[in-house]
Parts: C-alpha cells; structure tokens; sequence
C-alpha cells in the first residue's frame, strides 16, 4: 500500500496497526478462496482489482468526490434508496461487515448473543478500521429486526451523524404508508445533508442509473441458470458484494462485460464445473464481504451455487423502479412501490419469500437449498423452519445450516454440506 493511502487512512482516524491486520488477513483469505480458483471468467479481474482497493483508490474517490461537494451516506441494509441518495448528489456505500474484529469491545456494548453481522458493523467502528464508516457523511440505521433497532440505539452514542428511519413489519396498506412517510423524511434529509433539491429530472436518473445496474445484476443471474454453470456462485456473490461499494455507473459496465463472456461461454457449453454437477440455491443471511466461508464449502464439496435468495443476491436486487412518472410525486410513489416488496424476514407473515425460493429453485434448474442462518439471527432462524417444511413438502431438499464467521465450524460443515450434495446426485 502506497503512503498516500497511509496518511488517507490517518486523516480517517483508523488505527493504522489494527488496519493492517485486517487488510492482512483479508488480503490472504481472499487469495486462498479467490485467486487460487482456476477457469474464473476473465472479466472478474476487475472485481479482484475493486478488492484489492476496497480501502484505497476507492476510498480516493470518495474523499475526492467529497472535496468536489458531494456527500457520503452509509447505510446497512438494502432498504435505503439509492435512488434518492444519487438524487440528492450524494454516494451511497454499503456498511455492513462479514467479519469478526475487536469482539472484546463488541461484547462491552452488545449482548454475546448478538448476530455476527452486527457485532462485525460495532467491531469495525470500534476497532477504527473501516474507512467507509468514517468517511460517510450520514450513517442510515435502519428498525428493522429488533438487533438492529437496540443496536442502532448503542451506536448513536459512538458516531454523530445517524439518521434513524423506520421500516414497517407487515404489508399492509398502513405499513405501505409507514414507508411512504420514511422515504419523504429520508428525501428531505438527504436534501438538507447535500443542499440539492431533489426535483424530477433528478429523481428520474436517479432511477435510471439504479435499475441499470440492477438489470446488469438481473442478467447476470439469468444466465446462471445454464448447465454447465458459466460462473461460480462465489464470483457471482463478489459481484454482488462489490455493488455496495463501487461507482454504479462503473459497476454495471464491468458486470455486462463478464455478461458478454459468459453468454459466449454458454454458447460453447464451456463451464467452471463439469455438467450435471448438483446445483444449489443459497436462501437467508445476507453475506456482506469478506463473508465467503459457506460457499467455498459448498463449491469445495461437490456443488454449484446458482442462486442467492439474500440481500446480497436476488433479495437485494429483484425488481425495478418505474421511471415513467412525471412528476416527483409519481417517482416517489414508484420506489415505495419497489422496496414494500422487500421479503426480508422481518415481515409477518412473509409469504412471499417462500414463494420466491421456490421460483428461483425452477428458474435456475436448482437441485436443492441450502438455508443459511447467522447464529441468533431470529427473524431467519425462525423463518427456516416453515420454509424447510413448506420446500420439503413440495419434494425440494434443504438443509439448514447455521453459523458465524467465525472458522470453528468449517469441518462440521463440511460433512454436513458433503453429505448433502451427495444426497442431491
Ligand atoms: S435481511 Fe432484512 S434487515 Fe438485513 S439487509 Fe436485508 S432487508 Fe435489511
Ligand atoms: S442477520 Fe438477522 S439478526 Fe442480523 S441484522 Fe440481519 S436480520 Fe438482524
């Protein structure tokens, strides 16, 4: 790493010991589960290069665009519209951490019995390693499950710019305008943050830009669904990952490129595993980098990954904003209409989840779902259960695992994950 990232992370206020051990570690993780991988498409070269620079050039963008007058808004979960962020002249970044980090402190101001995928977002704050957290302008925490919504509660009292929106738990018509009234607030907000007036012509590329990037990912997913597999489910889970932190604009070029190469790849029946090898649909936790652990198991024991039903994957991603309207007020009504379809677990009831994995399961010829689980995640956790029933019930075997980041678990794993894909041949 060049000094100019050094003194970059200084300016942040990271601590510069415990940084360079989170990037060393990161650094060889990856290259044990990325790069050592043979027959990756040659277009994820630009994802390995987003990684390699994921606390530098980028980072340098974003101070950069920062000094030009634009604002940084974190946020940790897929419910905060890009659309009016980009609207407002402003970058959103993802926030959300996939590993342990400083759990001693974590533990001082959380519950043991947290998810990992909060302690990970306390870990990063309190070890002062990540630059994307001291870099936002404005923080978004959002109430989601109630871990989230105590823990936002704790993190107020460590950062000075949260913005605290609510999200409703059930689809009705009242938890339609929950959403409604959050999404104005958050609008205006995000106006008095960056001083832009959010008017049609905004909004509307706003938009654009946010559904072609979601339909780069769309295409993307669509050809997963050949035989052989064109490209692994962890190339396909970095790029999805990757779409928290990159310029989107950029982003969506670098995925249609990979696009191009895997159609010509399919047109050659050429793939990263032989055919007929079992095919599995990933379904529950978000894994936010440098979460890669369950699927380097279950591309390390037999199968290939076809689909993500999670935020980082289909969740995240499915359906597109309408840009038709005319007018703020129409746009507005739009991308509350898209994200009140959001099936996270946090929903009662949650039908349409279930039904989702299911259509993924029959859209990318999927032999099976593995449910993965974060160890006291409950919104998750208890949805697994009906989900296992109502998946086997229909003659789709699952397997429901549950774990942490942590790599204790990796070898149990292994043998129940085996097990499984040796069921599915
Ligand atoms: S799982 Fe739910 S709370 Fe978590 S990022 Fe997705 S929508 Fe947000
Ligand atoms: S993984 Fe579960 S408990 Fe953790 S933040 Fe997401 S919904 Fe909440």
């Amino acid at each position: 790493m060049s000094e100019d990232y050094r003194s970059m992370w200084e300016s942040l206020g990271l601590d510069l010991t415990a940084h360079d051990a989170l990037l060393g570690v990161l650094g060889t993780f990856y290259r044990d589960i990325y790069l050592t991988r043979k027959n990756r498409p040659e277009g994820m070269g630009y994802f390995d290069f987003v990684m390699s620079e994921v606390h530098g050039l980028r980072i340098k963008e974003l101070l950069e665009e920062k000094v030009a007058g634009r604002k940084i808004i974190g946020s940790y979960c897929v419910f905060v519209p890009e659309e009016i962020v980009l609207a407002a002249n402003a970058t959103l970044v993802g926030l959300c951490s996939g590993a342990d980090f400083a759990v001693e402190e974590v533990e001082k101001v959380l519950p043991r019995n947290t998810c990992a995928l909060i302690k990970s977002s306390f870990g990063f704050k309190l070890g002062k390693v990540c630059p994307y957290l001291e870099a936002a302008d404005m923080i978004v925490g959002e109430n989601t499950c109630d871990g989230k919504k105590k823990a936002y509660e704790s993190l107020d009292a460590l950062v000075s710019n949260l913005y605290v929106m609510d999200i409703p738990q059930v689809k009705s018509e009242k938890g339609r305008e929950l959403l409604k009234a959050e999404f104005w607030r958050f609008k205006e907000a995000a106006e008095a943050l960056t001083g832009v007036t959010i008017d049609t012509e905004r909004l509307k590329q706003g938009i654009r830009t946010v559904n072609a990037k979601r339909r780069a990912l769309h295409r993307l997913t669509a050809l997963r669904a050949a035989d052989p597999a064109p490209i692994s489910g962890l190339d396909a889970l970095l790029a999805s990952q990757v779409s928290f932190y990159d310029n989107p604009q950029r982003f969506t070029d670098a995925v249609n490129k990979v696009c191009d190469e895997l159609e010509k790849r399919i047109a050659e029946k050429e793939g990263v595993f032989a055919p007929n090898t079992p095919r599995v649909v990933v379904s529950g936790c978000p894994m936010a980098v440098p979460s890669w652990k369950i699927p380097w198991i279950i591309e390390t024991s037999g199968a290939v990954i076809v689909g993500e039903e999670s935020c980082v994957g289909e969740r995240g991603i499915r359906n597109l904003t309408d840009d038709a309207g005319q007018s703020v007020e129409a746009l507005m009504e739009a991308i509350v209409d898209r994200y009140f379809k959001i099936d996270c677990a946090i929903f009662t009831p949650n039908p349409d989840r279930l039904a989702h994995i299911e259509e993924m399961v029959r859209a990318y010829k999927a032999d099976g779902v593995i449910h993965y689980g974060l160890l006291f995640c409950q919104p998750y956790l208890m949805e697994s259960i009906p989900v296992a029933k109502a998946l086997e019930d229909k003659g789709i075997p699952i397997l429901r695992i549950d774990s942490d980041y942590s790599m204790e678990d990796v070898g149990q794993l292994k043998t129940r994950i085996e097990a499984f894909v040796e069921m599915l041949r």
